[in-house]
């Protein structure tokens, strides 16, 4: 009797012992619970301890019971407060879950301490002759209610196991034991089959307290680093599995299987091909080599695989880790904005296509397809500067077609444009590249003609006006054709800026027309500046 004694104070000194730890890790989540637990296992387990017969020789087991019964009927909703806590991962619960819970003990309690005891304890007295069925209708009820609450906590804790990690399974494995041992113990002294004066739950309790501890020192309940590990495997939306070297699977999330839509496997150690062969493929193709692999997985989701070795000091392979994200968002994006890119490129280069196409017509005439005036003014400044800078010559020719006017009075204005036409078309072909032939307005053309003298000039001009005259139109049966007149005038020789060589060039013109039209000019040299 001693030695149970013994026991019941070890287990009693153990639950403050746990108590206190639990203290220290209060905010770990279902540690103010086992803290309040080991609390009511101490307090059970030491008035159990106690002589009680010794003091009360007569009423003494009748009122050890009333004086333990507080931890008796609080230790049930506390395991669940417990369990809940620790599998939902928070201290937080509703205060009417809470006054819910503790109503049946409350009034149980009340009751057992109130003179109405007999409704609860009925005619036991705790001697030895007494049976635990001669207990009161409201000791059942709380017997009922404290099973029913127990069984919550064991199916609680085996959700918490089947959705857990390796390491909440090892956990829920011993809590599961913890929670079982004293109710198989309470069972055995209920139903009578341990001796009818030794209860056996309070060491059921010493054993539920053993494993408590074995499960907090070494498997890491309530240590902040293996609690923030399961937060943050669950929390992360990449998923991830750890293989050991022959690729059974060791350790996984919650988003892995969700990623790929498979169920996770209900044990931990299952193979890897077995349960996800497409990415068992990888890990058994590079695995030990870091890679970085994307695939394409089932209705084109896809998904960016990185896979690496853990490998011990001698380069073992142990394990392989394999990282799963979700890249099929970033992808759409991407694709979607290199889709806009390149629609953004396409419509640039048809701005810019219809912005030179614009430039040209600025500067074109459109029915002879030459130059324009506009053209001309920036074609002599370019000429000018040129000339400047080397230091040669260049030469203004203004060609106007010979009584022009009566073509279109005669034949028609659809053939004067054919004749304007041609002779752009002449002009294009005869001049060289350097060369800049525009319609200057009507039926007068302007050439710039590059590093030319001024003999070169009129040479070049008389072959095309003699050209120009050969060209025939057929008019209503008949062919009719021109010729043009031609002023040259050549910088430096007749002018230093453009206005100056066009003038003379002009005057040149005029002088051709004067003479009999259908010839080439040279402009006259401007007399020098007489000094007074
Ligand atoms: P001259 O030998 O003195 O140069 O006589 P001309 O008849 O050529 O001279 P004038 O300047 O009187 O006539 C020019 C004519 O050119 C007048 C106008 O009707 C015609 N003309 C001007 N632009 C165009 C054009 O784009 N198309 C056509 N068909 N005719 C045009
Ligand atoms: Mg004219
Ligand atoms: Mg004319």
């Amino acid at each position: 009797m001693q030695i149970f004694n013994f026991i019941l104070l070890a287990g009693a000194v153990t639950a403050l012992l746990l108590a206190a730890v639990a203290w220290q890790r209060r905010h770990a989540p279902g540690a103010p619970a086992l803290l309040a637990m080991q609390l009511c296992a101490a307090w059970w387990l030491t008035c159990y301890a106690l002589p009680f017969t010794q003091f009360v020789p007569h009423d003494g087991l009748f009122l050890r019971m009333r004086v333990i019964f507080p931890g008796v009927v609080a230790i049930a909703p506390i395991t669940l407060l417990f369990v809940l806590s620790y599998a939902r991962g928070t201290n937080a619960f509703r205060p009417s879950r809470l006054l819910a819970l503790g109503l049946v003990p409350t009034v149980v309690l009340a009751v057992a301490l109130s003179p109405l005891h007999d409704l609860c304890f009925g005619s036991w007295r705790g001697v030895s002759t007494d049976s635990i069925f001669h207990m009161g209708p409201l000791f059942w009820v709380h017997s009922l209610y404290s099973y029913a609450l127990i069984a919550k906590s064991v199916l609680a804790l085996l959700a918490a196991y089947e959705h857990g990690t390796t390491q909440v399974r090892r956990q829920t494995r011993i809590l599961l034991g913890a929670l079982i041992v004293p109710i198989v113990c309470n069972v055995t002294f209920i139903a009578g089959v341990s001796p009818p004066d030794i209860d056996p739950t309070p060491l059921g309790l010493v054993a539920s307290g053993i494993l408590i501890a074995l499960a907090i020192f070494r498997r890491g309940l309530f240590d902040l680093v293996s609690v923030a590990r399961e937060k943050i495997s669950e929390a992360i939306t990449d998923g991830f599995i750890v293989v050991d070297a022959q690729r059974h699977i060791v350790e996984s999330n919650a988003a892995i299987w969700r990623i790929f839509d498979i169920d996770p496997p209900a044990q931990p150690g299952e193979l890897l091909g077995e349960r996800m062969a497409e990415l068992d493929a990888h890990v058994a193709g590079e695995g030990y080599v870091p890679t970085t692999a994307e695939f394409v997985h089932g209705a084109g989701r896809h998904l960016e695989l990185r896979t690496f070795a853990i490998c011990a000091d001698d380069g073992t392979i142990l394990g392989y880790v394999l990282i799963v994200r979700d890249v099929t968002d970033a992808r759409t994006t991407s694709f979607a904005l290199e889709q806009a890119n390149r629609q953004l490129r396409a419509q640039l280069d048809t701005i810019r296509s219809m912005q030179a196409q614009l430039q040209e017509q600025v500067i074109r005439d459109p029915l002879t397809g030459l130059y324009n005036r506009l053209y001309l003014a920036d074609a002599l400044a370019r000429e000018l500067t040129w000339a400047g800078r080397t230091g040669k010559s260049f030469a203004v020719v203004m060609i106007d077609i010979d009584h022009f006017k009566s073509v279109n009075d005669d034949h028609g204005h659809a053939l004067g444009d054919t004749m304007l036409r041609a002779l752009g078309s002449l002009l294009r072909q005869q001049v060289r590249p350097t060369d800049s032939p525009c319609r200057y307005g009507g039926e007068e053309f302007v050439i710039v003609m590059r590093d030319v003298t001024l003999d070169q000039a009129v040479e070049r001009i008389d072959d095309l006006r003699r050209a120009f005259a050969d060209l025939r139109f057929a008019s209503s049966g008949t062919e009719i054709g021109r010729t043009f007149s031609a002023g040259v005038a050549l910088y430096p020789v007749h002018g230093n800026d453009d206005a100056t060589l066009l003038a003379a060039a002009d005057a040149a013109l005029y002088a051709a027309k004067a003479a009999g039209r259908n010839r080439v000019c040279r402009a006259a040299v401007p007399a020098p500046a007489s000094i007074a």
